[in-house]
């Protein structure tokens, strides 16, 4: 039981650096997607050109080093071995390549490892690894961009109630569709109360999105421990943005990361980690 728990784990975990490889493509290349998109829509409405410039998606071109424009090979793009082989640079100009990519294969197979070994045998556990991954996306592409695009976050939303129909979350459907409801209308409610009384935006609508895909898929009932671990991450992390000074301009830090590292502590340690921490 314990060895064939194993190898499933391992099993997860090498198809978690694939998936974490993929990931990096979807990081980088679905915000600049999302922009071609936006700008070829607005020179439509101004009647402009529309025609659309060299295709541009997740599947082509391939990955070039941006630097030298060198075509990366097969080879040069194993998860993680590729990386200490080469060193982490390119290997025609020898530009450094991100620790980030490494990162993010190496944490996406660490999840889907995670995922399958605490939920041996159940078809369940992919349905969290998938969740683990759209998670992941989210969190740096809203760290990036300030984006949480539709693209992952609708879905995840509708994954969230689809697991529970079929009985992957544990969550009763009731629940979860209570708590994708309530979720959205939560932050909607708090964003245009921050609105009205400061003129600020505190959030956006991604957020909304976000946190109704974890009512989905925890249940209403996690909603508010989420959010007050979501509040004290975004705290640490911003003080310690501020004394590093590593605030971008205008100090801008937005939600999404936070809710994505909340949405992780209830995943792996349970919706009500917090409030057992707090003692309440
Ligand atoms: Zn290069």
């Amino acid at each position: 039981m314990l060895v064939s728990q194993g190898v499933d784990a391992a099993l997860a975990g090498v198809l978690g650096l694939l998936i974490g490889s993929f990931l990096n493509v979807v990081i980088y290349r679905l915000p600049k997607m999302l922009e071609a998109q936006w700008a070829a829509e607005c020179a439509g409405v101004e009647g402009g050109d529309t025609t659309p410039a060299e295709r541009f998606n997740l599947m082509v071109p391939h990955s070039r080093c941006q630097q030298c424009g060198h075509a990366i090979r097969w080879y040069e793009n194993v998860p993680v071995l590729s990386y200490l082989i080469l060193r982490g640079k390119c290997s025609a100009c020898r530009t450094p390549i991100s620790m980030r990519y490494p990162v993010v294969e190496l944490v996406t197979g660490a999840l889907f490892a995670w995922c399958v070994w605490h939920m041996p045998g159940q078809i369940g556990s992919l349905a969290w690894c998938g969740f683990a991954a759209a998670l992941l996306a989210l969190a740096l592409i809203d760290w990036d961009t300030t984006l949480l695009p539709d693209d992952i976050t609708l879905p995840l939303l509708w994954a969230g109630l689809l697991a529970s129909l079929a009985g992957f979350t544990g969550v009763p459907l009731a629940s979860a569709v209570w708590g994708a409801v309530a979720g959205y209308l939560s932050l909607w409610a708090v964003y245009w109360l921050f609105k009205l009384t400061t003129g600020k935006e505190g959030m956006g609508y991604g957020d909304f999105k976000l946190f109704a895909a974890f009512g989905a898929w925890f249940g209403w009932q996690a909603l508010v421990p989420i959010i007050l671990m979501a509040s004290i991450i975004g705290v640490v992390v911003g003080l310690a943005l501020k004394f590093s000074s590593g605030l971008r301009e205008g100090g801008y830090v937005p939600f999404g990361p936070f809710l994505a590292g909340a949405g992780f502590t209830a995943m792996i340690f349970g919706p009500d980690a917090i409030l057992r921490v707090a003692g309440l």
